[in-house]
């Protein structure tokens, strides 16, 4: 009954480690998928994760009942209170309907569906180009998907006019998807000035921001400062979703432990909306695993280990801002044609080169280099050791 099925193409971010671990090369280097590797290449547990997880493991009390569908309580408070601020009046006034979903993704979902269900417009507008799951996700939610301009390839930055005049002529109240902090693939995100145009508009024409938040901490190295346009929307009283991540900031990737919040105009209605989540939720997957958000909500709730771990996230966040330093140096010193500053001024994870399709496979096919087709790389994959090798690559791409 299945001979009819055709083989689906590889998922065009995580094809790319697929292709990586069948290449025997030994100076291969994949800067493919957004995960934090250590100067020595390894992926890293950070320390107040793994103390975080001693106690969880010795404090016999606890079991592995499951968790309510909403999850974990307190581990909903305190992620609400991190990205929105401890002292967000909309945290205080009990308006804010919080969830554990799974990661990152597991929240856009969540909150897509629920908007399709009981929002009055299904459109929802997302950066152009963004990361490529948000079409995936919104559309299967049961949105109808649509982009507004956001990067400028002849400048490298911002297209923000392009981005006032698409969200200008949105109809009034469509969602519009957000990157609070460190937007992927690009690495360009808006001055807070501009987030402040960009907030009067959306507000001026009651467009629902949904802001993903998958890199908090990880643009600056402080999580108010990346919070910051998030808390901007809040402020301002109106209504917002937010999706959160920890993959990144807590590297717990693969515990897939993030959180959906919907910031309302009174408590009554996030208490209502909430009803309705869980009805989104229950048949999706019941509840949420418990052991992810056991370990954040220790982290967060514990003041010596919550200072520990803004610590440990600098130090991430420091070493990727070296590593662009590092690759636009060698590049210079390469005497590389291009104008390669943009290395320094995107923010976050990634670096969107500028190199095409053709470019990126003869760094494939010639360097061993693994990356996505649009030529984005995770600088958090480079150490001292490799960036060499990748400004061999990447000056042999434009120079051959
Ligand atoms: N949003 C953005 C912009 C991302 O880059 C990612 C991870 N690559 C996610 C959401 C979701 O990640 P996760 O589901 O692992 O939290």
């Amino acid at each position: 009954v299945f001979a009819h099925i055709v083989r689906a193409p590889e998922d065009p971010i995580l094809g790319v480690t697929v292709a990586y671990n069948k290449d025997p090369s030994p100076v291969k280097l994949n800067l493919g998928v957004g995960a934090y590797r250590t100067e020595e290449g390894k992926p890293l547990v950070l320390n107040v994760v793994r103390q975080a997880e001693q106690q969880l493991v010795n404090d016999r009390s606890r079991v592995k009942e499951y968790l309510p569908i909403v999850g974990l309580a307190e581990y909903n408070k305190l992620s609400a209170k991190l990205i929105l601020g401890a002292d967000s009046p909309a945290i205080q006034e009990n308006r804010v309907t919080t969830v554990q979903c799974l990661s990152g993704t597991g929240s856009l979902r969540v909150g897509g569906e629920f908007l399709a269900r009981h929002y009055h417009q299904l459109t929802i507008y997302i950066p152009l180009p963004t990361w490529g799951n948000h079409p995936k996700v919104f559309t299967l939610a049961g949105l109808s998907v649509k982009t507004y301009r956001y990067y400028d390839p002849a400048t490298r930055g911002l297209d923000f006019q392009g981005l006032l005049e698409d969200l200008g002529s949105a109809p009034s109240g469509a969602i519009v998807l957000l990157h609070a902090c460190a937007h992927n693939p690009t690495g360009v995100d808006p001055t807070i000035q501009q987030w402040e145009q960009i907030r009067q508009l959306m507000r001026s024409k009651a467009l629902l921001p949904f802001f993903d938040s998958a890199y908090q901490g990880f643009a600056s190295g402080s999580l108010d400062a990346d919070a910051q346009p998030v808390r901007m929307f809040v402020a301002d009283g109106g209504e917002c979703l937010v999706a959160q991540s920890y993959a990144k900031n807590m590297g717990l990737y693969g515990e897939r432990v993030g959180a959906l919040s919907i910031v309302c105009k009174s408590a009554d209605v996030a208490s209502r909306v909430e009803s309705q989540l869980k009805l989104v939720i229950r048949p999706m997957y019941s509840s949420p695993p418990i052991h992810g958000a056991s370990i954040v909500a220790t982290i967060l709730k514990d003041r010596n280990l919550y200072t520990e771990w803004t610590i440990e996230l600098k130090a991430m966040a420091d070493r990727i801002i070296s590593m662009r330093q590092q690759l636009f140096d060698a590049l210079r010193a390469r005497g590389t044609p291009g104008d390669w500053s943009h290395i320094i001024k995107q923010i976050g994870m990634f670096t969107f080169t500028g190199l095409n399709s053709e470019q990126v496979a003869f760094m494939t096919r010639q360097y061993h280099v693994y990356m996505t087709s649009d030529g984005r790389i995770s600088m958090a994959g480079l150490s001292s050791r490799t960036v060499p090798h990748l400004a061999d690559a990447i000056h042999a791409a434009v120079t051959s």
